[in-house]
């Protein structure tokens, strides 16, 4: 059943290189709905199929949320086979990719709750959808080192759901910093970010280009 569904009032913006399961796990953070299933079942959305890329649920979600359908489409990983996503057309196998070990860059996390003062840290700081990729593992915005801020524990039965796996983590943001180390993207990185269209405004170069 397909039920036509009136936009959201109090809608969040999608953040640089959000996926779609980061979006809803933020809105549901932010409307107190307990989990971003939850969330989207309230509203007939499939959190599961928004999460695997599905282009029907993903164009549905994007009309209730307000956000632009092919931006959230790049940026989030869409199922191809049971082990094998494809991101902005570029095939990732599941087993390197890091739904499950989440990383965070502290920088890119302190600008999400700079910009939204306004909202608790879990609806305010999103993920990215590089630090999704196994290979890549410093921030091209800030040339600093990602740390992994949640793990199976951290997400329970609630798998995807960003909100609830990081909360604790962005308690302490100087903890965060303080396991994180500055230093250039490799040129390996380089190329996977170039690979993924990952265009950042500052992209810190590796000092070996
Ligand atoms: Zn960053």
């Amino acid at each position: 059943m397909i039920v036509e569904l009136d936009p959201l009032e109090e809608t969040l913006p999608q953040l640089p290189f959000e996926p779609a399961p980061s979006l809803a796990s933020r809105l549901a953070a932010f409307h107190r709905a307990g989990n971003a299933r939850q969330f989207c079942w309230d509203q007939y959305l499939r959190f599961e199929r928004i999460a695997h890329g599905d282009r029907d649920e993903l164009t549905r979600f994007s009309a209730f949320v307000g956000a632009d359908l092919e931006e959230l489409a790049r940026w989030t990983p869409s199922m191809v086979s049971k082990n094998r996503f494809t991101l902005n057309g570029e095939m990732i196998s599941s087993f390197r990719s890091r739904r499950i070990r989440v990383r965070l860059c502290p920088a890119c996390a302190e600008e999400d709750m700079a910009a939204a003062p306004d909202l608790p840290p879990d609806a305010a700081v999103g993920i990215r959808a590089f630090a999704l990729v196994e290979s890549i593992r410093t921030c091209p915005v800030h040339g600093l080192g990602l740390v992994q801020v949640a793990d199976r524990t951290t997400f329970g039965d609630h798998g995807d759901d960003y909100a609830i796996a990081v909360d604790e983590a962005l308690e302490d943001i100087d903890d965060l910093r303080s396991r994180s180390v500055q230093r250039p993207i490799t040129r390996f990185e380089a190329y996977l970010l170039g690979r993924l269209g990952v265009v950042a405004m500052k992209v810190v170069h590796s000092e070996r280009d």
